[in-house]
């Protein structure tokens, strides 16, 4: 018994997905609005990247995804500094962990590109582009998808169909799953700079009262940066004139970095909380965003959608294993159980975290500060934290391992 699995989405998460499943002999379908565009090199930067953590970076050696993802580019950082404006300051160090690296900061395109080249050579892997989504028929045995196709309808049935189509989950409505979040009332401003003095091989997060600003290296003296703020703030910096917009944020970064120049445009993200009610019916998983969406701040969002995948993976392989309908409940539900908790309280982390530092009432700033500096002096709680952010805590699956 093979197995065939219906994957809906070719991003980053739904791609790893169908890399994982069909190098353990599923037979994959994978549906995806278009093919990513992969020329390379191309110019410039894109200006979606995310900070990868070890646990992902795991999954890419295991899926055979990360010496393309090299061959591209990829910025290992070594180095975070977090601080506040009135004088709070942890720093963290991969040298003070023995490691190489704290983790790497890639494009989401270098990502997906990557991945989708080793699809490429997976004769188990049909792609389907451009089909729309019906209906859904879920079943624990033979779950089927209704879909169109220019004037063709088809019914696509399998043993196990996978919703990786993001935050607006179209296969997710039409399961009538639910989701319960908020808009955060802030977006990200989203660019390119270049740093006069430098990447240093260090990620920077300075959190003020409008929200967090993250400056993330890319080669050379480049700079991702994810700034998050009111709506009304965002556009405005959006629309800035480029030497206004230069002062703004060497200004708001505290000129930690020189001065710093922007390159290429500018993107507005608005951001919000989100998590599905369940993450399973018969013959149906949600993973990534179409399961979660959390604030960037901690830039976990894909890393938590890849453990999610491998996760999926290994119950689906031990269910294959057991000779078990891949879609029963049982089998699902043992990964909706190892995730959905994970996810919340990483989610709640970060919604905390956020509310604590948007917050500029004086005692809760002087604990903040407090708390950071503490934080920064006790050498346990740091490691406990750092190795938190590297995804390299507790129990992994087999590929994140
Ligand atoms: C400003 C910002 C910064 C971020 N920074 C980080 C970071 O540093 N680190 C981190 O880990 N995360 C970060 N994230 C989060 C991260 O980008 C997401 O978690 C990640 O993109 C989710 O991947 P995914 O594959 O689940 O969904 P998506 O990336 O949304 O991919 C969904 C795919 O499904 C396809 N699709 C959708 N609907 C259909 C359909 N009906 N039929 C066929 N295909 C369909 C889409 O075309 C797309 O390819 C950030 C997010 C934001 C907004």
């Amino acid at each position: 018994m093979s197995g065939e699995i219906l994957i809906v989405g070719g991003g980053m998460v739904g791609a790893a997905a169908a890399c994982a499943l069909s190098a353990e002999g599923f037979q994959v379908r994978l549906l995806e609005r278009q093919r990513p565009d992969c020329a390379w090199p191309r110019e410039g930067f894109e200006i979606r990247v995310s900070a990868i953590s070890r646990a992902s970076h795991n999954i890419f050696e295991h899926l055979g995804a990360w010496p393309e993802m090299v061959r591209r580019r990829v910025t290992p950082y070594e180095r975070m500094v977090v601080w506040e404006s009135a004088g709070g300051e942890i720093r963290f160090d991969a040298a003070e962990l023995g490691e190489p690296e704290l983790g790497h900061i890639i494009e989401n395109g270098v990502i997906q590109c990557a991945l989708w080249q080793v699809l490429a050579q997976r004769p188990e892997v049909e792609v389907i582009t451009g089909a729309e989504l019906l209906s859904l028929e879920p079943d624990a045995r033979r779950p089927a998808l209704r879909v169109r196709k220019g004037e063709q309808e088809e019914r696509l049935e399998a043993d196990l169909i996978v919703a990786a189509d993001g935050a607006r989950s179209q296969l997710r409505e039409l399961a009538g799953i639910e989701t319960r979040g908020w808009s955060y009332d802030q977006h990200a401003l989203v660019c390119t700079l270049r740093a006069e003095k430098g990447n240093q091989a260090t990620a920077w997060q300075r959190f003020m009262p409008s929200g967090p600003l993250a400056l993330l290296p890319l080669e050379k003296e480049y700079f991702s940066i994810v700034w998050s703020t009111s709506p009304a703030e965002a556009s405005r910096l959006a629309e800035l004139a480029p030497e206004a917009f230069n002062e703004a944020v060497t200004r708001a970064s505290e000129a930690r970095l020189g001065e710093l120049t922007l390159e290429g445009e500018r993107g507005v993200f608005p951001l919000r909380l989100q998590h599905a009610s369940r993450y399973i019916l018969p013959g149906l998983a949600l993973v990534g965003d179409a399961a979660h969406v959390i604030h960037p701040l901690a830039g976990q969002g894909v890393n938590l959608g890849l453990l999610d995948m491998a996760e999926l993976v290994r119950v689906v392989v031990e269910a294959r294993d057991r000779r078990r309908p891949l879609g029963h409940e049982q089998t699902l539900r043992k990964y909706e159980r190892a995730r959905k908790g994970e996810n919340l309280a990483m989610q709640a982390a970060m919604d905390g975290f956020k509310r604590l530092f948007s917050n500029d009432i004086t005692p809760l700033r002087l604990a903040r500060n407090l708390g950071l500096d503490l934080a920064d002096r006790l050498g346990p709680l740091k490691r406990l934290l750092v190795r938190n952010a590297m995804g390299t805590l507790g129990e992994l699956p087999p590929l994140a391992r």
